[in-house]
């Protein structure tokens, strides 16, 4: 303590005792209790806390409280700095995989396999930039104190942002430390498959005891369980028995959990529970670190103006990175030709141009269109009839499913709650129409050029 004037370490037990009565158990141990008192000096209280991502978490969920309690018990204004603790595990967990050079993670290590991974979805091989440091980052914590660090967990993105991936690196991560560790990796998909089956053939109890008895669970996608009313139940049992028992619990989905429909609000609730992370898309320096990485397993030589035109071209995902990069070497090996900036250019061209490529979603389609046609997006959404409005309606629903991966059952919930034959009646309006007004495709395609403009400033 500097000087021995300032000593604010009862001060900060009555505060952080404050604030755990008001908050759940869960948070308390999720966040809480790796906080630790350090030193004082004036007006300032310093604590020491695991990881920078620990760090923010704290900042953005408790700091304003936290000094809310110390300014009521002691009438001044304290500031509360963390310190990280660089002993700490956490910070080491980061430090284990550096980023980007090469690394010989598993080397050394007792070599281990494991049905349901693919030990190519390694930390090691995970590219960390601005779009996914948190999830990254309690993706390696939780690898390393399974059931400990957050619990329970769940990272949701859009398709190809690497979900699969790091929920994968946890087990394949777990996996390699500790032999008898009971690590179980299925998408809902096949977890729905399985439970119809077990019901079939009257086995629910074995299903049972094989989920209930795992220490680290990670279900992938688990948006495939919407309208999945049997299994939902079952995923809510097998929740609560696994974290009663303090077992680590990952999840993957490819929204927010609040986005979800036709879930149980019980099952919403639960994996809304712990941290909930999310993958953006990757921004360029990641995208041409991701490449880079991918070559270097490939052990291809691709000259950088290339990988710079790919980087340029391609914003959506990794999946979509990663194919054209497929693409490419796969023609230079059946023609037998160097990977030149021409022979790139001139092979990728349909997939630079393909729309996916920029990032459209349903809400930019409804305010172009809306714009275009002087609407508001309510009046696309909403329930007016009038030929003023259903005909721009029907053709930003068209857009949407031209442009866009979304199923006609999104795109109906995203126009007013429609239904999904109305999307494809819609469609089908506006295919026809076509054939017989030749005015109707260049203003489609009007369109899809102002989208285009407009998500790239966006
Ligand atoms: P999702 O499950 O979100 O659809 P995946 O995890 O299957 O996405 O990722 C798609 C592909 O992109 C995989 O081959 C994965 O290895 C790769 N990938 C995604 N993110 C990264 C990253 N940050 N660094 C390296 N590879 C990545
Ligand atoms: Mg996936």
């Amino acid at each position: 303590m500097s000087e021995g004037t300032w000593d604010y370490s009862s001060i900060w037990k009555d505060t952080l005792k404050q604030l755990k009565s008001e908050i759940s158990p869960h948070e308390i141990s999720m966040w809480l209790n790796d906080i630790h008192y350090l030193d004082s000096k004036e007006h300032e209280l310093l604590l020491s806390i695991s990881s920078n991502f620990h760090k923010y978490q704290i900042e953005t969920r408790y700091l304003k409280r936290l000094e809310g309690i110390i300014h009521d018990l002691t009438g001044n204004t304290i500031t509360l700095t963390f310190i990280i603790n660089k002993a700490d595990s956490a910070r080491r967990d980061m430090e284990e995989f550096p980023q980007p050079k090469k690394t010989t993670f598993g080397s050394g290590q007792k070599k281990y396999s494991h049905s349901q991974l693919n030990p190519e979805y390694s930390f090691e091989n995970f590219i960390i930039g601005k779009n996914n440091t948190f999830a990254a980052n309690a993706a390696i914590a939780i690898a390393k104190n399974p059931g400990k660090a957050y619990n329970p967990c769940l990272i949701y993105g859009g398709v190809g942002l690497g979900k699969t991936h790091l929920a994968q690196s946890i087990g394949n991560y777990a996996a390699s430390k500790h032999e008898n560790m009971n690590i179980v990796y299925i998408t809902a998909e096949t977890f729905i498959t399985e439970f119809i089956n077990s019901i079939q053939s009257k086995s629910t109890n074995r299903f049972n005891n094989k989920y209930r008895s795992v220490d680290i669970l990670l279900i992938d996608d688990i948006h495939d369980l919407q309208g999945k009313i049997e299994t939902q139940e079952e995923v809510f049992h097998t929740f609560n028995a696994l974290y009663e028992n303090k077992k680590q619990l990952v999840f993957t989905c490819d929204r927010p959990v609040s986005e979800l429909k036709n879930l149980s609000d019980r099952l919403k609730n639960r994996f809304e529970r712990g941290l909930n992370v999310d993958l953006q898309p990757p921004d360029y320096e990641t995208r041409f670190a991701i490449l880079k990485k991918k070559i270097e397993a490939k052990s291809v030589v691709i000259p950088n103006e290339v990988i710079e035109l790919i980087c340029t071209n391609i914003t959506s995902n990794v999946r979509d990175l990663e194919s054209a990069l497929l693409k490419l070497i796969a023609y230079s090996e059946l023609v037998n030709k160097t990977i030149s900036l021409e022979v790139a250019q001139q092979q990728l061209r349909d997939v630079f141009s393909s729309p996916k490529q920029s990032n459209i979603n349903i809400e930019m389609i409804q305010r172009v269109v809306a714009e275009y046609f002087s609407l508001s997006r309510n009046d696309l959404k909403g329930k007016k009839r009038t030929k003023a409005i259903v005909f721009p309606r029907q053709l930003a629903m068209y857009i949407t499913r031209e442009i866009t991966e979304y199923s006609t059952t999104e795109v109906g919930d995203d126009f007013g709650g429609r239904d999904h034959t109305t999307v494809m009646h819609a469609c089908q309006k506006i295919e026809n129409r076509m054939k017989t007004d030749p005015t109707l495709e260049p203003i489609v395609q009007n369109l899809i050029r102002l989208l285009k403009e407009y998500s790239t400033k966006s």
